[in-house]
């Protein structure tokens, strides 16, 4: 997680410079006065280059940014939009935001959409379809794409969790239609609050600009107030301020993730798994981003063994199990009673496959910053466990 580990005097001095240059802290307009310094569009352009897509928009979050790509995509009231089970509750929160129905699908042991469990939720509904990339690995983007291709239905690639991750080679957030990102203060990449919308599609990057800020064109010749529209739009724009921290973060990925990399794969090789546990099944074993280490084990009461001795020794979990809550479905009664489909309904049941999967699973934070001491402690706390629940 090196976004918040790696804070420090260079994001200062980026923050401080945006002020002793006159503090013009909206990243629209002001040219003279800011002497043509615009850190949000620097941040853009550097952030589309590093994914490899050829837009980006920059927003005030990643929940904003899906809102805004969904408008993009032109999802309308009644629309049903397909996500799954295992996501944080903003890709949900922004399909009913825009008024669609949100359709839910299982996952399977890569913990992200179960592509045969899409197909059977597909119906001529159907407008878009969101796989998040979910704790820095990829979805089984091959299978989701064919599917989503054969009925020409677009592809919202929820990538909040997974900056860094690559399937085949590709940036996660360029393989579908659309991709979103977050920089919120937990995620790979933070600006303390922000978030990106990438596309490879103008019309796509046009539209998600527009809804971000009110509708405004940025016709180039016009003075903003007099700016032309074609459509209304909230304001989500990403502050000056974020852009410049965003530059300085971004400066460091490239480093930090190849960190956290080594740092998993140390721990990883070291592990000595028994008869009752499994590692995460990953689609691309080297396109995994390496912010979290997950275990399945073969029951409920393994995991909460683990889990019970691991809290002991004074570690955590990143969201299995501490916040699943935030993370599952199948406990979302106060948004999805309001659909029919699922009033009135047990929901974990309804989900029956994530609902095992998830409470077998545990998922441990990689940091960037542990020294060798620290990955040695993990590893043989994790193996003196392991011996003793088996
Ligand atoms: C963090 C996150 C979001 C929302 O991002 P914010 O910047 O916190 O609004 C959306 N989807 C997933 C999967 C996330 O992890």
């Amino acid at each position: 997680m090196p976004g918040f580990e790696l804070i420090g005097e260079e994001e200062r001095d980026a923050v401080n410079d945006v002020f002793e240059r006159g503090g013009i802290l909206l990243r629209y307009g002001f040219d003279q006065k800011r002497r043509q310094i615009f850190r949000v569009s620097d941040f853009e352009k550097r952030f589309s280059q590093f994914v490899g897509a050829t837009f980006a928009q920059a927003v005030s979050s990643g929940t904003a940014a899906l809102h805004c790509a969904l408008k993009a995509l032109n999802i309308r009231p009644g629309d049903e939009v397909i996500t799954q089970s295992h996501t944080f509750v903003a890709t949900v929160e922004a399909i009913i935001e825009s008024g669609a129905v949100p359709v839910i699908t299982d996952i399977d042991e890569t913990l992200n959409m179960d592509p045969v469990d899409l197909e059977k939720k597909i119906t001529s509904r159907t407008r878009a379809i969101i796989p998040v990339h979910m704790l820095g690995v990829p979805c089984n983007m091959d299978a989701i794409i064919k599917i989503a291709a054969h009925h020409n239905i677009p592809v919202l690639e929820d990538a909040c969790q997974a900056l860094g991750a690559n399937y085949h080679g590709k940036s996660v957030g360029t393989l579908g239609d659309v991709g979103v990102f977050s920089f919120d203060f937990g995620k790979t990449l933070t600006t303390g609050e922000g978030g990106m919308v990438v596309s490879n599609k103008e019309e796509i990057y046009q539209r998600a600009r527009e809804y971000s800020d009110h509708g405004h064109e940025c016709n180039p010749n016009i003075p903003r107030g007099e700016d032309t529209r074609t459509m209304w739009g909230l304001n989500y724009r990403m502050m000056e301020l974020a852009g410049a921290i965003g530059c300085v973060q971004l400066a460091k990925l490239s480093q930090s993730i190849m960190r956290q990399k080594q740092n998993k794969k140390q721990v990883k090789d070291n592990l000595a798994l028994f008869q009752g546990v499994k590692f995460r099944s990953l689609s691309d074993a080297d396109g995994d981003a390496g912010d979290t280490l997950v275990f399945i084990f073969d029951t409920q009461e393994l995991a909460k063994k683990f889990v019970k001795h691991f809290r002991q020794q004074g570690f955590g979990t990143k969201n299995l199990p501490d916040a699943v809550n935030w993370h599952f479905a199948g406990t979302w009664d106060h948004m999805l009673a309001c659909f029919e489909q699922y009033r009135g309904k047990e929901l974990m049941r309804i989900w029956d496959k994530s609902t095992d999967i998830l409470s077998r699973s545990v998922a441990i934070p990689v940091m960037i910053k542990m020294d060798d001491n620290q990955i040695e402690k993990l590893i043989s706390t994790i193996n003196t466990i392991f011996h003793e629940i088996q």
